[in-house]
């Protein structure tokens, strides 16, 4: 059980309120240039009152901060085995060399000519992920997997469209797919047409032959997919959808399975993108930044994204635009630089054989601790929704659970929070009743896997006994249950002004 929360942690008063008139945390530095002349801006954007600040001492920022942070759990203070987000550790390393000044310090505007370093890490980054994809051109410019996904779909649509083949609107997902996939399709102006899953569950291959032909634009596939398959027709699958004019396109949340394994260029694939934030280690969790790159084929190259970093002929490294079939920019900048620092130093430091090393240490605990669950004892209430053995994460379902012991996913996920346990992802995939995604990352123990698993048994016994202690779970937490719902639908995300009244 975690300790109860300090008097500290307890406080909500805002930053504004803890403040009082005339205290400092920072004092800024005499100016070292002449001060602007008064008339440098025009009187109309000049502001007649200071603007409200917090006035508060360092020491009380510091705690401010701190204690906000200790709110929330965190993969530095537990286990947090979140399916298909790939909470892995993120190494200390990667901070020291993001933060070194000519990293951190690095202005976005900064003349290429000066900036040569950091092209020659992005230059390095994309060769080093081509690799990784067994696809050739890269863009770094995507900001998260979503991103990287929409990117893919304009491909998609400028490839068909450069081939005045303008019948195609329809983009094909199976049901395991991640929400963002259909929800880009649709951005992207197109169709989403769902695909079924197996009794395997992979692809429903006659499903899939049903809905290809000539209005398929593209195929969006996670493989692994999102219920830690990997699909073992993929080769017939890419080969189908290539053959009715379509581009495959591949998810590549789920690269911690296959990294250094196998390739998604060598399934057949023409588009990928990358989750740095997932398998490259960015820390992530709370709202980025992220990054999203893609790698493409030959056929997509004519219309990845401008700028792109390339070689000069004196050996220097430039930003191109020269690009006319481009589907142009999808960000301001070049891209969320200090993720690449942090994703380069991953690949430097653990070479081809650790990021194969990773991949398969992954799917060894996640199997490990799918069998110690089953050791433990709850695979009568929580069974294996598909397959007998996964890759990186599994899916189990808490239908036998509710149905026998009266507490849902939700209330299992609600009291691994007293156990110092974050939840696995619930209810997801959408197509297994009462889901939960478990997903372990390579980089834990063998004694936290052992303990994640008796907690659940733990918990399961307890509702055995008495299901309204789950039902009634988190005990320990700064707060409770709360209305998730209404959090992401009327988000307070300012402190109201003295006399204004709230929007
Ligand atoms: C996380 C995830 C995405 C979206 O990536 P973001 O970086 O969160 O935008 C897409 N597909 C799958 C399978 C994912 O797990």
């Amino acid at each position: 059980m975690t300790a109860a929360p300090s008097a500290a942690a307890d406080d909500t008063r805002t930053i504004f309120e803890k403040g009082r008139p005339g205290r400092r945390a920072f004092t800024a530095p005499e100016l070292e240039v002449p001060p602007a002349p008064d008339d440098a801006l025009p009187g109309r954007f000049r502001r007649t009152q200071a603007p409200r600040l917090p006035e508060v001492s360092e020491p009380e920022l510091v705690r401010h901060y701190v204690n906000l942070s200790k709110r929330n759990f965190d993969l530095d203070s537990g286990f947090y085995p979140l399916g298909s987000c790939t909470m892995k550790h993120n190494p200390r390393l990667h901070e020291r060399v993001a933060a070194l000044p000519g990293h951190a310090r690095l202005h976005p505007f900064q003349d290429p000519e000066h900036a040569q370093g950091a092209l020659e890490l992005m230059f390095n980054l994309e060769h080093a992920l081509a690799e990784v994809s067994g696809l050739p051109h890269v863009s770094l410019q995507p900001s998260a997997g979503s991103h990287g996904e929409l990117a893919g779909v304009l491909l998609a649509r400028a490839y068909h469209a450069d081939r005045d083949d303008h019948e195609r609107d329809e983009v094909l997902a199976p049901d395991t797919a991640h929400g963002t996939n259909p929800a880009t399709v649709t951005m992207a102006g197109l169709k989403v047409v769902k695909v079924a899953t197996d009794a395997d569950g992979g692809v429903d291959m006659d499903d899939l032959r049903a809905k290809t032909g000539p209005r398929t634009a593209c195929l969006m596939l996670t493989n692994p997919n999102t219920l830690g398959i990997f699909d073992p027709n993929i080769e017939e699958i890419t080969t189908l959808v290539r053959d009715a004019g379509g581009v495959l396109y591949y998810d590549g949340a789920n690269l911690n399975a296959v990294m250094g394994v196998t390739r998604p260029g060598d399934m057949g694939f023409d588009i990928v993108h990358f989750n740095l934030h997932k398998t490259f280690t960015q820390p992530h969790g709370g709202g980025g930044p992220g990054s999203g790159p893609i790698a493409v084929n030959d056929r997509i190259e004519p219309y990845l994204m401008v700028p792109r970093v390339e070689r000069t002929d004196e050996g220097g490294f430039t930003l191109s635009d020269d690009h006319p079939r481009t589907i142009g920019r999808l960000r301001g900048f070049q891209g969320n630089y200090g993720t690449f620092v942090r994703s380069y130093a991953y690949i430097c430091s653990l070479g081809a054989d650790g990021l194969r090393d990773a991949s398969v240490t992954a799917v060894l605990n996640a199997n490990y601790l799918l069998a110690r669950l089953k050791e433990a004892g709850v695979a009568e209430h929580l069974p294996l929704a598909f397959g007998t053995l996964c890759m990186h994460e599994f899916v189990l379902s808490g239908a036998p659970m509710k149905r026998e012991l009266g507490i849902r996913t939700l209330d299992l996920a609600k009291r691994l929070l007293d156990f110092g346990f974050h939840p696995p992802t619930v209810y997801f995939p959408l197509l297994v009743d009462e889901a939960l995604l478990i997903e372990p990352t390579e980089t834990e123990t063998k004694e936290t896997l052992d303990g994640f698993a008796d907690a659940i048994a733990a918990i399961l016994r307890e509702a055995a006994q008495d299901p309204e202690i789950a039902r009634n779970a988190p005990y320990d937490t700064p707060v409770r249950r709360l209305d998730e719902a209404a959090a992401a639908k009327r988000p307070v995300i300012r402190q109201p002004l003295e006399g204004a009244t709230a929007a």
